[in-house]
């Protein structure tokens, strides 16, 4: 098929386009690289097209969807920092480049996914979170919620223009997906411990670390992106995708510093000075990934500690010093 992946310089873009490739697909790139690297992307120079453009500029999404069968939606302002920080951008990309890049794919014709997060569930913090699970709305003034608001709103769009247009596609939830190359810079915690761990700095757990989380590893997850929509029994739904081994933010701190062979110190650090006054974390996101069970078979292989095991070993050696602050 011939693909186009919306942020494919990034994190989970890069490898998708991997699997992509590696399965003979003909995959073109767009992104703006705000967040993204061509360092991502360099293992498959020559074999994709790359478009530097971002998915606010109209002619630019409408040059790459031409021609596409698929187009897997992936750009976005993630990351906590990037969401409180530059609240308006975050806001205009995760809506204006939504529509932008969904209207596209209907236009012509092809079956796409969107991206979306955990985060649509709000402050809904059971365990083994069902996609029918309600959302518990935080104040929409609190900037820290508007990502969950964009992505709660990029779902339906996605959804009434699948049904519609009678096109396929998917909404992928994605519980805290983690593995090589994902920066922590805009808040990722995996990333993060895993860089301060290798250079003996302090592990930054933010609150008392007493919060849990799932992780889930990107090699697990990018297989699933691609048979979902190969899947006509999850077109127009919103599937979970992630780990279910939870672990104490704490814990992983602990599990990391020893993978890492680490003499790390774990280090306290207030909610407000990590994120700036008023900041609600979530002390529990834990997902129900039976739904992409029964439709692909899907079931994690990775453990919590063989994907810390892939980040450290995916580290280049010599990487210059990476140090992130608490608060970047
Ligand atoms: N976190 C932390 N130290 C860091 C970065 C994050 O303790 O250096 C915590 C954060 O407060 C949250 C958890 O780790 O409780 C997961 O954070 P992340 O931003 O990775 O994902 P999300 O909050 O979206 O689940």
């Amino acid at each position: 098929m011939k693909a186009l992946v919306t942020g494919g310089a990034g994190f989970i873009g890069s490898h998708l386009c991997d699997y992509l490739v590696a399965n003979g697909h003909e995959v073109t790139v767009l992104d703006d690289l705000s967040t993204g690297s061509m360092a991502n992307l360099h293992q498959l120079d020559g074999a994709i097209r790359f478009v530097h453009g971002s998915i606010l500029d109209q002619d630019r999404v409408e040059e790459c969807v031409r021609g596409q069968d698929t187009v897997f939606h992936l750009a976005a302002a993630v990351g906590v920092h990037t969401i409180v920080d530059r609240p308006l951008e975050s806001l205009r990309t995760n809506l204006t480049g939504t529509e932008n890049v969904v209207e596209a794919a209907v236009r012509h014709g092809a079956r796409f996914t969107v991206a979306s997060t955990s985060e649509v569930y709000g402050k809904n913090d059971s365990p083994g979170l069902r996609e029918d699970a309600d959302r518990v709305l935080g104040s929409p003034l609190k900037s820290r919620w508007s990502y969950a608001a964009a992505k709660g709103l990029d779902e339906l769009l996605a959804y009434v223009h699948g049904q519609k247009s009678g096109l396929p596609c998917v909404i992928l939830r994605f519980f805290n997906v983690v593995g090589p190359r994902q920066t922590g810079r805009y808040g990722m915690v995996v990333p993060r411990f895993v860089a301060q761990a290798l250079e003996d700095a302090p592990i930054t757990v933010y609150g008392d670390g007493t919060q849990r989380r799932c992780f889930g590893s990107v090699f697990d997850v990018v297989p699933a992106i691609v048979a979902l929509l190969d899947t006509p029994t999850a077109h127009h739904r919103a599937v979970n995708l992630g780990g279910v081994e939870e672990v104490s933010i704490k814990g992983l701190a602990d599990r990391v510093r020893e993978l890492a062979n680490s003499r790390s110190e774990v280090s306290f650090v207030p909610y407000t000075e990590a994120y700036g006054p008023g900041y609600e974390d979530m002390q529990r996101r834990m997902p129900d990934i039976s739904l992409a069970t029964e439709l692909i078979g899907y079931q994690p292989e990775y453990d919590l500690d063989r994907i810390i095991t892939s980040i450290i070993e995916a580290r280049p050696a010599g990487t210059p010093s990476t140090r992130i602050p608490a608060t970047p």
